[in-house]
């Protein structure tokens, strides 16, 4: 009778794994949406550090002008 050890086996897995599946979708939908509305964005214009005589844009942690060599702030 293994085979219906393995029907009842089944049977109780399956609606199990559907289950837990569903449950993760949901918990990565739900992350993905927390992390659009209260993540940063990943461009803010007041961060960028541009150069004042060259006007070059520079990495948000350069502290000077990679073409000019201006201190930035
Ligand atoms: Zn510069």
């Amino acid at each position: 009778m293994l085979w219906s050890n393995e029907g009842v086996d089944m049977s109780v897995a399956g609606p199990t794994i559907i289950t837990i599946i569903l449950l993760v979708g949901l918990v990565i939908v739900a992350a993905v949406l927390i992390g659009r509305t209260t993540g940063p964005p990943s461009r803010r214009p007041e961060r960028v550090c541009r150069a004042a005589d060259c006007g070059t844009v520079n990495p948000p942690n350069a502290r000077f002008c990679g073409r000019c060599g201006q201190k930035l702030d």
